[in-house]
């Protein structure tokens, strides 16, 4: 049987910590908040945003929403960034993406103030998390991944870490986070030969895939930690993860769970960005 690293008491933790360091702030007379942009109604959106409305309040941070329709003009999305930039009682921003008109998004991503950049959206962002230099935020996702890690107590200096999956929002900056705490990691993707041979050597495996149940017992070992990211549905319409947790869990030494896993302490990390951002810009650390 393996320990099931629920995301859950990651999140109160880091929860409590937040509310602690809002107060700060507010007795400095800064109230942290989060602007979250929102174009259309799509349900995956809709879910982060309540999702994340709700952390804040529960970490002492203000949100401020802006929605925008599916048609809207990239002018309008744009005078939207810019008036964010520009409002001083706002210290991150959250843009719900992809957008349906990826010019648009390329362009309102450039201009968002670096600043404000709390989910790694900016290129100076993405470069500090590749270069380990600078400042700037990594993804939510990626950092709850390492906020998990972190809580349970996992040491990952000289550990073998397999991330499958190479996108820019989870399996590429998860990969240099590990690589920051002196991990060997192997990136493998969608054209990787061997792919369970690979996983079965990882001390960690972080699955960031997006299909249900992709990572079945051929791909563990029983001293192993699986971090599943990946959020699908079954054909029942049940939320499961890219880890087929029924073959996969008795194997192994500890897994996350889907639902109740990283999703649970992505909302987190956003407000631990905001608050962040907020202690950077007033210089309380
Ligand atoms: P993505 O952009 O579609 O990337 C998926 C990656 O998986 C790609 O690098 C792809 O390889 C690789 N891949 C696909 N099929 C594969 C296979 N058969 N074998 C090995 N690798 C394969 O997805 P994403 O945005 O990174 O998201 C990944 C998962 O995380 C999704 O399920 C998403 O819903 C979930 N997610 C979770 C959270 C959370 O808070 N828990 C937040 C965001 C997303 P190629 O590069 O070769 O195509």
């Amino acid at each position: 049987m393996a320990l099931i690293l629920k995301g859950a008491p990651a999140a109160a933790a880091l929860t409590e910590e937040l509310r602690a360091r809002a107060e700060k702030l507010k007795d400095v007379g800064v109230i942290p908040a989060l602007a979250i942009v929102r174009v259309g109604e799509r349900p995956d959106d809709l879910a982060y945003e309540r999702g994340a409305m709700k952390r804040c309040e529960k970490a002492g941070i203000e949100v401020k929403r802006f929605i925008l329709p599916a048609d809207c003009g990239k002018e309008q999305l744009l005078d939207v960034i810019r008036s964010i930039n520009a409002d001083q009682a706002l210290h991150g921003c959250l843009l719900f993406k992809p957008l349906p008109d990826r010019d648009a998004e390329a362009e309102a991503c450039a201009l968002l103030d670096p600043a404000k950049d709390v989910d790694c959206i900016t290129g100076g962002s993405v470069s500090a998390v590749f270069s380990g230099q600078g400042s700037g935020f990594p993804p939510c996702t990626a950092q709850a991944v390492m906020e998990i890690l972190k809580y349970y107590g996992y040491e990952l200096k000289g550990k073998k870490a397999v991330v499958i999956g190479r996108s820019m929002v989870i399996g590429k900056p998860v990969s240099m986070m590990l690589l920051a705490e002196d991990a060997t990691v192997t990136i493998c993707h969608s054209k990787t030969g061997g792919l369970a041979e690979i996983c079965r050597g990882a001390d960690y495996l972080i699955a960031a895939v997006g299909r249900a149940g992709m990572v079945t017992k051929e791909f563990t070992n029983p001293e192993q930690v699986i971090i599943d990211v990946g959020i699908n549905f079954d054909a029942d319409g049940n939320m499961c993860g890219d880890v087929l947790f029924s073959e996969a869990e008795p194997l192994v030494s500890a897994i996350t769970p889907v639902p109740g896993g990283v999703g649970t302490v992505t909302s987190t990390v956003l407000a631990k960005h905001v608050i962040e951002a907020a202690e950077k810009k007033y210089r309380i650390l």
